[in-house]
């Protein structure tokens, strides 16, 4: 019998469901990593994927990141994630939305869900009318909630000036070259910020109409998805899907700073020590891109208002710099030193 259990991304998950709603189509995979902090706590990824393996590798790797990224940003969280399995035209319909959200609601808040890739703030009011575990509701201005994107966005730029900072000596982006894989939602976010720093911008998309109306905003060119990597720049910021680090991209890497918003960036541990041994500075991709659980949460538990959230996010680049001197002081890479941190934080050291 095969069972998640042996597979190399299991790391003892207290819980993995797999529901299916035939009358709407909803096949999803709930992933809950750790509630030693609090509820697991983690988007719903919506995204076609070629093999059911693959889905649960990815709601995998995601919950535990999800794990290690609310124990280090100080939340009173767990960790865990959603996959809604799509077909190839990428279906999605109120019922599959609705089934989604009974599903969470039957976890009885051991899971809180929020958007991820594929899902929008609209879809969340659709899974808001089957359970209370779910945030990235609308919010007025002002207030806490909403899309976390531009969240996650911001910590991330100040990530990139803090990496900047350490690496380069610099306190401003001014003049800088910064390649951008992605022109989503986070990947925005991160160019505007840095375009009104005085970045200059390289970005590649798979779906190119992203690219030029993003860099008709901001100004810089677009560069194909298979030069992005290898593009002589500042910043390498990895702004799309994950496990796009491995030993042939860190290879033809030429930046020396990799600092971008997408989860699981490393295809495996041995790819920080690569990044590592080329002397190139990583910002661990679940500390930079904690900005938008921390918005999350906030509105999630009502315990602040829109200047706390900031403040929050503020202290992404002091956590950065924290792990970057214990990295420097003990001779190991970034992703090693604060997996071994997280680690810490939930109980499994
Ligand atoms: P998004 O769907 O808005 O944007 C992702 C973009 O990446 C899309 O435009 C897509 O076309 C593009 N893309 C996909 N494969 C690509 C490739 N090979 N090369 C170049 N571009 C490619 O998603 P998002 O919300 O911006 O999230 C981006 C990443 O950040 C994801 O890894 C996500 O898990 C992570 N993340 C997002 C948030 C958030 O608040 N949205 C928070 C933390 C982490």
């Amino acid at each position: 019998m095969t069972t998640p259990w042996g597979l190399p991304d299991f790391d003892a998950h207290e819980e993995v469901h797999f529901i299916t709603n035939e009358e709407c189509g909803l096949r999803t995979i709930i992933a809950v990593h750790s509630t030693h902090l609090g509820p697991a706590g983690g988007g719903c990824r919506f995204w076609h994927y070629a093999k059911d393996d693959d889905a649960l590798t990815d709601a995998l790797r995601l919950s535990r990141g999800m794990s290690y990224k609310n124990a280090m940003a100080g939340l009173p969280l767990g960790g865990g994630k959603a996959v809604i399995l799509a077909d190839e035209s990428k279906t999605k319909t109120p019922e599959m939305l609705h089934a989604f959200g009974k599903a969470v609601e039957n976890l009885c808040g051991h899971y809180v869900t929020a958007e991820d890739v594929g899902m929008s703030v609209a879809d969340m009011i659709e899974v808001a009318r089957s359970t209370k575990s779910v945030a990235g509701l609308p919010n007025s201005a002002g207030d806490v909630g909403g899309d976390p994107g531009p969240h996650t966005s911001l910590g991330v730029f100040l990530g990139i000036k803090a990496a900047v900072k350490r690496a380069l000596g610099k306190d401003s982006l001014n003049g800088l070259h910064i390649a951008l894989q992605g022109a989503g939602s986070v990947a925005s976010g991160v160019a505007l910020h840095a375009c009104a720093e005085g970045a200059r911008l390289s970005v590649a998309d798979v779906d190119e109409a992203k690219a030029k109306k993003l860099v008709e905003r901001t100004g810089g060119q677009i560069v194909s998805t298979d030069e992005i990597l290898g593009l002589d720049a500042d910043v390498l910021s990895p702004c799309a899907l994950g496990a796009i680090l491995n030993e042939q991209t860190i290879n033809g890497l030429k930046v020396p700073i990799v600092a971008g918003g997408a989860n699981n960036q490393l295809a495996t541990p041995q790819d920080g020590e690569r990044l590592h041994a080329r002397k190139i500075l990583y910002a661990p991709d679940y500390v930079i891109n904690a900005g938008g659980i921390i918005n999350v949460c906030t509105e999630y538990l009502g315990d602040g208002d829109a200047s706390l959230v900031r403040q929050r996010i503020e202290g992404i680049p002091t956590r950065l710099e924290q792990i970057w001197a214990e990295s420097e002081a003990e001779g190991r890479d970034p992703a090693a030193v604060a997996d071994a941190m997280a680690q810490r934080l939930i109980g499994r050291a």
